[in-house]
């Protein structure tokens, strides 16, 4: 398959590697000379525009920072330039609205596109081990599946048009709200002199049990691999979470509906940023709320 790569970044380079892995010609795009290098140096080719990386494309992948960038590469980039009918597959974490206008757009111009967000961040990127959440068409999904399989592991269609990026941004408003809650209950547990080992255990194995809890513990020790046992060092930046939180609000704000944990949990991570720890993992809510606490 000729798969043309656009958005080279922490999460593109390695996704378009486990393409070139199992066998695909991945051209890749990226106005980052280094990412172009370290593309070819993986064995891909290399395209000096968003223009030639289409021509003659079978799938156009695109892994971009935001809403703005996707809507500029797809509608300045691709749908002019696209000579056959290539499949496009987004995957960036981007905002509802615009991932249902580029689609709309996509559609005007004959070609079926795909919002397929991820989920398991640049680990998860380089073990071909992602979830994708993938709205659009039926036959469409059919067409992409192969290939992001290459890619992921869990790979869900979530329903048409905008119901990847809803998915993505419905899940991670629990996540950041969970993140926050765990965290508060182990500053209480400290304040109170509870041992965090004895909370952990009772949490873990009872109705407070969760994803944030069990697999990614802020406090160091009940959960190894967790990001607070090597100094919060990312993992998943908070700034990345504040992100997703921040396009959940939007989202909620458009179609009315009430988050109100939501949009409490995206201005504490606001203040997380502000703070300076929006490079360090989403988990630093955890000594960031311990620092608040009364001396
Ligand atoms: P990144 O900033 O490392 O990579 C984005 C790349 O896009 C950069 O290399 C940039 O040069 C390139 N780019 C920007 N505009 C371009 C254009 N017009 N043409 C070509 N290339 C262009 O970001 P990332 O961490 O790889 O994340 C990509 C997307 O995936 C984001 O939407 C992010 O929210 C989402 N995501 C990231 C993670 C993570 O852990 N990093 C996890 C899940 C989802």
């Amino acid at each position: 398959m000729n798969i043309s790569f656009i958005g080279l970044g922490n999460m593109g380079l390695p996704m378009a590697a486990n393409l070139l892995k199992a066998g695909h010609d991945v051209l890749g795009f990226d106005l980052v000379p280094a990412a172009l290098q370290a593309h070819a140096k993986a064995g891909g080719r290399v395209a000096a525009s968003v223009a030639e990386a289409v021509r003659a494309a079978d799938i156009v992948i695109t892994m971009l920072p935001a809403g703005k960038h996707v809507a500029e590469v797809v509608l300045d980039g691709i749908l002019p330039n696209a000579t056959d009918t290539p499949l496009l597959i987004d995957s960036s974490t981007i905002d509802v609205e615009t991932a249902r206008r580029v689609a709309a757009a996509a559609a005007k111009a004959g070609l079926d596109m795909l919002d397929a967000p991820v989920s398991g961040g640049v680990g998860g990127a380089t073990a071909g081990t992602l979830t994708f959440m993938v709205g659009g068409p039926d036959a469409a999904f059919a067409r992409a599946l192969p290939v992001l399989q290459a890619m992921g592991r869990n790979i869900v269609h979530t329903g048409p048009a905008g119901a990847g990026q809803a998915a993505k941004i419905c899940n991670n408003m629990i996540l950041g709200i969970s993140m926050l809650g765990v965290s508060e209950a182990f500053v209480l547990a400290d304040k109170l002199g509870l041992d965090r080992a004895k909370l952990f255990q009772v949490s873990s194995t009872s109705s407070g049990q969760c994803w944030a809890l069990t697999s990614y513990c802020p406090v160091p020790g009940p959960v190894p691999a967790s990001p607070a046992n090597r100094a919060y060092a990312a993992g998943f930046a908070a700034a990345l979470m504040l992100k997703d939180l921040q396009l959940s609000q939007a989202a909620a704000e458009a179609v009315g509906a009430a988050t109100p944990l939501g949009a409490h949990a995206a201005r504490l991570y606001q203040a997380v940023a502000e703070a300076g720890e929006s490079g360090r993992d989403f988990s630093v809510v955890f000594p960031w709320l311990s620092g608040l606490s009364r001396k």
